[in-house]
């Protein structure tokens, strides 16, 4: 619309994007070759208000693989299914300073550390319901499409690789097994989550997401309710205290907005009561985290004096 072209943010984004767009620090993921092939140069910026406006700039239609993110939204969901308690039983809420894809687990309960490194996503993942692993990805899906409006696919070869190169998942998996925190359906389980991990989002997508969140739950512009309002604040509190792998403290102090990348180069950031924001830049910090989205969120905290605790 002629107002949002005109509106001093939209210009505010132009700028922001002109000025990271030239930074060429990170390093693609290349772990497998589906994830190789994404362009360095693809940049895209969207933010999305609690009333629903929508700014964006530069590749916000491009799609890529949303990757651990998805962790954030599942842990949602199996709140949804099986309530805080229960959940809480499988899966602490404690950050790690290990890496994402650490075998270890909690020394006393057997518990992996929270739902965002890879055993807590995959316990997570195992509370999802249905009745075969078709109605559970089926499920997982359906939440996509309420908090973005928009319908979601996986990208098959990049589920079909994270599969057969997932030996440290399905060791995490096992080992979980044996303590009997995930169920005897955990080979499903592994499928569910792999392909978790391979649903195609882009940057306007990733928005959508947090601002849905900092909207207590409804999609601002579409006005469906995604994740049941009690549970908004379980999921942003474990963004904010694990979403960004091991620079999580880090972005904490510096951005202050709960958020959670993934490998493909998406970033999404809730800042509650006001909006959300989605970006998107394939190359990656040695941490995991997309190096322009890191700066673009940055720019907006102090800009804006979005930081959650800022009071000045
Ligand atoms: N599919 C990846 C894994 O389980 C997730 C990577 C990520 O975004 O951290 O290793």
């Amino acid at each position: 619309s002629i107002t949002a072209a005109t509106s001093p943010f939209r210009n505010y984004l132009n700028d922001l994007y002109e000025k990271y767009r030239s930074l060429n620090d990170g390093v693609v993921a290349d772990y497998i070759p589906e994830l190789a092939l994404a362009k360095p140069e693809w940049f895209g910026i969207c933010v999305v208000t609690a009333d629903g406006q929508v700014f964006e700039v530069g590749n916000c239609d491009q799609l890529f693989t949303i990757q651990s993110i998805s962790k954030a939204f599942v842990f949602g969901l199996a709140l949804e299914d099986y309530g805080r308690e229960y959940v809480n039983s499988k899966v602490n809420v404690e950050p790690t300073g290990e890496a994402f894809n650490a075998i270890v687990l909690d020394e006393t309960t057997n518990r992996p550390y929270n739902p965002m490194v890879n055993a807590g996503a995959i316990a997570t993942a195992d509370l999802i319901k249905g009745s075969s692993g078709t109605e559970r990805l089926k499920r997982v899906l359906e939440m996509f499409k309420r908090y973005t409006g928009r319908e979601h696919d996986i990208n098959v070869p990049v589920f079909l690789s994270e599969k057969a190169t997932g030996h440290r998942n399905r060791a995490i998996a096992y080992l979980m097994l044996n303590f009997g925190m995930v169920s005897e359906k955990i080979d499903e389980t592994l499928d569910l989550y792999f392909q978790q991990c391979s649903i195609l989002v882009n940057a306007r997508d990733l928005a959508m997401l947090s601002a849905t969140l900092a909207n207590g739950g409804v999609n601002p512009v579409t006005q469906e309710r995604a994740i049941d309002e009690h549970y908004v604040q379980d999921v942003i509190s474990v963004m904010l205290t694990c979403g960004m792998y091991d620079a999580s403290g880090e972005w904490c102090y510096r951005v202050g907005m709960p958020a959670k990348s993934g490998v493909g180069g998406g970033i999404t950031a809730v800042v509650p009561g006001k909006l959300g924001i989605g970006t998107f830049s394939p190359p990656l910090d040695p941490k995991g985290n997309s190096v322009r989205g890191i700066r673009v969120c940055e720019d907006l905290a102090q800009d804006f004096g979005l930081h959650l605790f800022n009071v000045a």
